[in-house]
Parts: structure tokens; sequence; C-alpha cells
């Protein structure tokens, strides 16, 4: 379940149109890139668009999100430099949101 605050956002944000891996604008799907606790609850509010086949386990790429830990990691890359971590850390203080920020921005370079 995605949040109301954020499907609004998703609605008028023409970022959620386009894959965040590939650039395409076709079968545009929204990925969830990062879990959280000791059962590993998907954390709804943050959400990427991937196009289908690069989001797909099976039928799709075999580097899509979920098959491939380069391209799983590029949407993490996404989604944490355009999310607000200030608000994650307090949020889900248990995950070291700066460290893994640090860590995708060095194997990615810098988001823009
Ligand atoms: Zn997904």
């Amino acid at each position: 379940m995605i949040p109301e605050r954020i499907k609004k956002e998703i609605n008028r944000d023409e970022f959620y149109r386009v894959c965040c891996i590939t650039g395409r604008m076709d079968n545009i799907v929204l990925h969830h890139p990062f879990y959280y606790g000791k059962n590993g609850k998907q954390i709804n509010e943050i959400v990427v668009p991937v196009t289908e086949s690069k989001h797909a386990r099976v039928g799709g790429d075999t580097d899509s999100v979920h098959n491939c830990k380069k391209t799983k990691d590029r949407a993490k890359w996404v989604a944490i430099n355009r999310a607000d971590i200030n608000e994650l850390k307090i949020k889900y203080p248990k995950f070291d949101w700066q460290k893994e920020k640090d860590r995708l921005n060095l194997e990615f370079g810098a988001y823009e």
C-alpha cells in the first residue's frame, strides 16, 4: 500500500512516468527499493518507476531490479537521493541511511 500523500506526489511528478533505469516511458510499474526491520517489511513511501521488463522477477530481463544486484542498487541510489534522508533517519532509525547513501553514491556517482 502506497500512502495517499505519496500517491498524490506520484500523480503530479513527471519523475514517475520515466523508468529510472532505462529512461523508457512504457509499462511503468512502481518498485519499492527499501525494506526495513527483521521481517523485511517494504518501506511503502519510497517508490521508484521502473519499466516492467526491468522489474519482473520472472519473464523480465536478467538484469531486472529483482534479479540483479547492480540494477537493484541503482534503483536504491535514485530513491535515496530523492528522499528526505533526515525524515528517513527519524522514521526508520535502525537503518544507517547515511552509510547506505554514501555507499551508493560511491558506486554510481553524484545523483543529479
Ligand atoms: Zn519491485
